[in-house]
């Protein structure tokens, strides 16, 4: 499930933010992708954004059974659930379409510096956050479904 979607989106050059080496990140900005790799952008951030809306929406089901006293919290395929996807892919999209436009912005500087990073840089490494959040999710909803009624 935790593939790494490779959108390949970001600055082609980055700066270390511990101790400042300049390093190739194999990434490109936006004006440098082919049209038909940015095509694979959206679709890959649409794919992305359900499998990450996926762990919520199994957790906010059987959090829903266990307010509601349902028996059965694993798996009832619901209109909440497919909400819960919804919400989260339409808020995967909206941080990719900044993605997106930051990458304009940066293209457009008169001077681009590297970029500083840290592993927390979420625009570099939005898939850690994801796999973190869905990976909290997960034990959390394990937790849920499978507690002792
Ligand atoms: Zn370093």
């Amino acid at each position: 499930m935790w593939i790494k979607f490779t959108t390949g989106l970001g600055p082609a050059q980055l700066r270390c933010a511990s101790c400042g080496t300049v390093f190739d990140s194999g990434l490109r900005e936006w004006g440098a992708i082919p049209v038909l790799e940015r095509f694979r952008y959206v679709v890959l951030s649409c794919i992305y954004g359900v499998l990450v809306g996926l762990f919520p929406a199994l957790l906010s089901v059987s959090l829903f059974g266990l307010v509601t006293h349902n028996t059965d919290r694993t798996f009832p395929p619901n209109s909440l659930m497919f909400t819960v996807i919804g919400l989260w892919a339409f808020l995967v999209l909206v941080l990719q379409a900044v993605r997106v436009f930051l990458s304009g912005l940066r293209s457009e500087a008169s001077n681009p510096e590297p970029m500083l990073v840290s592993r927390w840089n979420w625009q570099i490494n939005l898939h850690s956050y994801a796999q973190g959040f869905d990976l909290v999710c997960l034990l959390l909803y394990l937790l849920v479904a499978f507690l002792p009624k």
